[in-house]
C-alpha cells in the first residue's frame, strides 16, 4: 500500500494564498470582511484605490522606523527634515493607486499634520527608549499554533530593559485611544508575544501600543496590554477558527459604513454573485 503524505499546514496555506504563512493583518482582513480577504489574498485582484489614512499611517510608520533604525545603528536621531523626507517617500512610493481622501483632506493638509506629529514624536519619551534596541521592523516567523500555518510578524520596535523585552506596535489614529480600545486591539500583540518570547529566553515580555493621533495637537500615548495566559489561549482559539473558516472557503461580503467607502474592491464586490 502506498501512503499518501498529507500536505502540511504551510503547504495548504501556500496553495490557497500563495504564502506559506499567515499574518495578523490577513486574519484581521478576513474578520472585517471575508469577501475582501478573498479578493486580496485568494483571487489576488489588483487594488486600484487606497484610503488616504492607510498611506498616511504607513508614511508616518516609515519615518518612525528610520528614526529607530538610526538609533539601533548607534547614530544620532535623524533631523525633522530627514523624517519628513521619509514621510514624503512613503507617498511617492505608492505607485499608480488612486488615493481616496476624506472630506476636507488632501495631500498638503495631511503633510501639515505629519509635520506636527513628527515634531511631537521627536519631543516625546517614545523617541528615546529606555533600554537597548534589539530590533526595528523585526521579522519573526514560527509555528505558534499546532496544525496551523506559521505566523509571520513584523515587530515595529523591540527594546530590552532590565526587567523585560518590550514589544511596541505603532498606530496612527484620528483620536486618542481609551485603554478599552487598546485592549480590543490587543490580540495582535498577544499573538506577537508568542514569537517575541524566544528573543531573550527567560525574560518576560511586555506589550504596548504607541498611539499617535492626527488631532490638531498630536498626542503620543502608550497603552500597555497585559499578557494574561487565558487571553493568549483565547486568541489562539480565535486564530484557529478564523483559519478553518478560510480553509473551508467561507467567503461572503460583510458590508459596513466604516470599511466599504474606502474598499479597493467595490466594483468586484458589486459584481460578485455569491
Ligand atoms: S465593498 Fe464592503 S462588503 Fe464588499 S468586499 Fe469591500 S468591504 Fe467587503
Amino acid at each position: 500500500m502506498i501512503a499518501i503524505a498529507r500536505p502540511t499546514a504551510n503547504q495548504v496555506a501556500e496553495e490557497l494564498t500563495g504564502r506559506s504563512y499567515v499574518s495578523f493583518s490577513s486574519l484581521r482582513t478576513f474578520r472585517e470582511c471575508p469577501l475582501r480577504y478573498y479578493f486580496r489574498y485568494i483571487a489576488g485582484l489588483p487594488e486600484e484605490t487606497v484610503a488616504a489614512g492607510l498611506v498616511f499611517g504607513s508614511a508616518i510608520h516609515r519615518a518612525l522606523e528610520t528614526h529607530f533604525r538610526e538609533l539601533l545603528s548607534g547614530n544620532r536621531p535623524p533631523s525633522l527634515d530627514a523624517l519628513l523626507a521619509e514621510y514624503h517617500g512613503g507617498w511617492s512610493d505608492r505607485g499608480e493607486q488612486q488615493v481616496l481622501f476624506g472630506k476636507g483632506e488632501d495631500q498638503n493638509s495631511l503633510a501639515m499634520v505629519a509635520r506636527r506629529i513628527l515634531v511631537a514624536f521627536q519631543a516625546s519619551e517614545l523617541a528615546c527608549p529606555a533600554g537597548t534596541i534589539l530590533g526595528v521592523e523585526e521579522e519573526l516567523r514560527e509555528n505558534v499554533i499546532p496544525g496551523l500555518p506559521d505566523v509571520l510578524a513584523r515587530l515595529d520596535l523591540v527594546v530590552e530593559t532590565d526587567r523585560a523585552v518590550v514589544v511596541t506596535d505603532f498606530k496612527t489614529a484620528r483620536a486618542r485611544w481609551s485603554q478599552e480600545q487598546a485592549e480590543d486591539a490587543g490580540e495582535q500583540l498577544l499573538l506577537y508575544s508568542e514569537l517575541a518570547k524566544q528573543l531573550v529566553p527567560g525574560k518576560p515580555v511586555k506589550l504596548e501600543f504607541a498611539v499617535v493621533t492626527k488631532t490638531k495637537v498630536p498626542a503620543i500615548e502608550r497603552h500597555e496590554i497585559e499578557l494574561v495566559p487565558q487571553r493568549v489561549a483565547r486568541m489562539k482559539r480565535v486564530v484557529r477558527r478564523v483559519w478553518r473558516a478560510i480553509e473551508a472557503g467561507h467567503f461572503y461580503p460583510a458590508p459596513s459604513p466604516l470599511s466599504c467607502p474606502t474598499c479597493p474592491f467595490r466594483k468586484p464586490c458589486r459584481k460578485w454573485t455569491g
